[in-house]
């Protein structure tokens, strides 16, 4: 196979111009282009008001490649293409008797299961929430109703915390062994649309990936793995720092030797059980803030000029970064083009937002978290749970702010940055259900996260036009960006720094930010819980 990089086309082009451009590049006939398999597909918006093109990464098969490529040798973007496909790294043998554990069914687990269900390892899932269907119910009962179940919910059940997300699956890890794509893989086998393969920015949306998951959950039962939902584990078997089993919140026992824990950034009361039993868990940063919302169509016109619409292109998004006076980055986080945002509390008495969308990002806004990085040296000196009760403290406040019934506390831009409480919407109308309640943010949280917000908005409208309009909504609050402890793992066999068998992993345990990085990390735990689990076998 060849590879073609920044092979460029017009955003109308027709749909054999890709095929006569890759001839004309290679300078070849067409007879003699055998196959195309478009790797990645971006767009270059530099030059909004004249030409946005498309800029594609093609991969090819051809005939003589050997002579192609030798013709191409001192072309950068002509090369060999890698061998992106995914090789099991283990297989089970038939009598295999010590299955392993998965605490948690978000991304993280979802996608350890599916591996070891395919190697053969017959995994036991543990959820603590429920099922997709039940959990939609339960979700929706606070959108709706402002009733909260705490075991099911935003954050708890079955697809984890990504469920009902923007699905944006894309991610700046490094990733040599190409195992995004392998998630990807396993997501369009499940019914994802095929272009998540190849457009640059990929996206699901939520009611998509809800049956995706239902479907991959369906492939790991048929190869002989179970998922047990409404299962919480509320402690940890460990003798002699070998993990040896967990105990369900309903009294059953587990017995394993190898235990996945993909626990999602929410699990506080998994995070206490942890340190209570003396797992390696250390306090890290992570950031807070508001949510913003504008009109889409005010963030297309800045960011696609004149091609703002252009259904090749879709919703725009953006990213912006700010480094206030004060020493503090205040950086937007989790851009949700089209979308609403949404309460995502998993605990009574606590107000905390976040954004999705669905894959036709077709809402009336754009919404993104404004937030502002913390660390514990500085913002939460303590023990290693001190963030995570910081997050509690402020989300308190959040529903204090808000009234006390899951509303969320409000507040328009312009108030914002001139000091002054809100009263009355303009133009833009919060998405946020239950519904928000205007008032004044700064008592939400912290003078320096205030400062450096009301710094940032300003210098964020003259990057985007618009930004810091008067009538542009700021929603509270965002605190659980991402996990604000790691649970500490060896970097080689992925285990816990001081207990033997149980593999920290995911967004919880710090080793992952979104649902792409979770599947992917959750992949690798596998891998390395597969090679000890058969090496434990060889040496019994
Ligand atoms: P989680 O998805 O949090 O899953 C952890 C699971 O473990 C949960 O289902 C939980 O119930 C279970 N669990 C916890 N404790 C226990 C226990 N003791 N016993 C049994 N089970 C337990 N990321 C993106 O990349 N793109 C997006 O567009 C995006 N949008 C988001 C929108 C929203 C509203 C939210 C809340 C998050 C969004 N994210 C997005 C972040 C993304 O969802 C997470 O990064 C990702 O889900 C982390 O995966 P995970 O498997 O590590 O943890």
């Amino acid at each position: 196979m060849i590879r073609i990089n920044e092979l460029s086309l017009p955003l109308d082009h027709s749909d054999d111009a890709l095929r006569r451009a890759i001839v004309k590049r290679l300078n070849i006939r067409d007879a003699d282009l055998l196959d195309v398999t478009v790797f990645k597909r971006s767009y270059d918006a530099r030059k909004k008001n004249s030409a946005i093109v498309f800029i594609y990464i093609v991969d090819l098969e051809v005939r003589d490649e050997g002579k192609v490529l030798a013709r191409f040798a001192n072309d950068l973007h002509v090369r060999p293409a890698p061998d992106t496909r995914y090789y099991p790294v283990a297989e089970a043998p038939a009598n295999l008797e010590a299955r392993p554990l998965v605490i948690g069914f978000g991304p993280c687990g979802l996608f350890a299961a599916l591996l070891l269900a395919q190697m053969g390892f017959r995994p036991i899932v543990l959820e603590r929430g429920k099922n997709v269907r039940s959990r939609t119910k339960d979700t929706w009962a606070l959108w709706r109703k402002k009733v909260l179940s705490p075991e099911s919910n935003v954050q708890f059940g079955e697809g984890g915390a990504g469920l009902f997300s923007d699905g944006k699956l894309y991610s700046q890890i490094k990733d040599p062994k190409f195992y995004a794509r392998k998630v990807m893989h396993e997501f369009v086998r499940a019914g994802a649309p095929e272009e998540i393969m190849y457009v640059n920015k990929p996206h699901i949306g939520t009611f998509r990936l809800t049956g995706v998951v239902a479907k991959m959950r369906e492939e790991i039962i048929a190869l002989g793995g179970e998922v047990r939902f409404e299962s919480r584990v509320t402690d940890l078997l460990i003798d002699n720092g070998q993990v040896e089993g967990v105990v369900l919140a309903n009294g059953d026992t587990l017995h394993s030797r190898h235990v996945i824990l993909a626990l999602g950034h929410s699990s506080r009361d998994t995070f206490r059980m942890l340190h209570r039993q003396g797992v390696h868990i250390e306090a890290k940063p992570f950031a807070i803030g508001f949510r913003i919302e504008h009109p889409q169509g005010m963030i297309d016109k800045a960011r696609l000029g004149k091609y703002a619409g252009h259904p090749a292109l879709g919703a725009a998004d953006y990213k912006l970064v700010h480094h206030a006076k004060n020493g503090r980055a205040v950086y937007s986080f989790c851009m949700c083009p089209g979308g609403t945002v949404v309460a995502a509390t998993s605990e009574p008495g606590r107000v905390v937002t976040n954004g999705m969308s669905q894959y036709s990002r077709n809402e009336r806004n754009a919404n993104s978290g404004i937030v502002v990085g913390i660390n514990p040296e500085q913002d939460f000196p303590g023990d290693a749970l001190a963030g995570v009760e910081l997050q509690e403290r402020l989300e308190e406040r959040a529903y204090e702010l808000g009234g006390s019934d899951y509303c969320a506390p409000a507040q328009l831009v312009g108030d914002f940055i001139r000091g002054v409480p809100s009263s009355e919407f303009g133009e833009v109308e919060p998405s946020y259900t239950p519904g928000v309640r205007l008032g004044d943010l700064s008592p939400s949280l912290p003078a320096f996260a205030i400062d450096a917000i009301r710094e940032a908005l300003p210098a964020f409208g003259r990057k985007i036009r618009g930004f810091d309009r008067d009538n542009a909504i700021l929603t509270g609050i965002e605190t659980r960006t991402s996990s604000p402890v790691r649970i500490t793992r060896h970097h080689d066999t992925l285990q816990s720094l001081n207990t033997r068998g149980l593999y920290p992993a995911g967004e919880g345990a710090g080793y992952a930010g979104g649902i792409l990085s979770a599947g992917v990390d959750g992949i690798k735990v596998a891998e390395a819980l597969a090679k000890a689990l058969l090496s434990d076998m060889d040496a019994a």
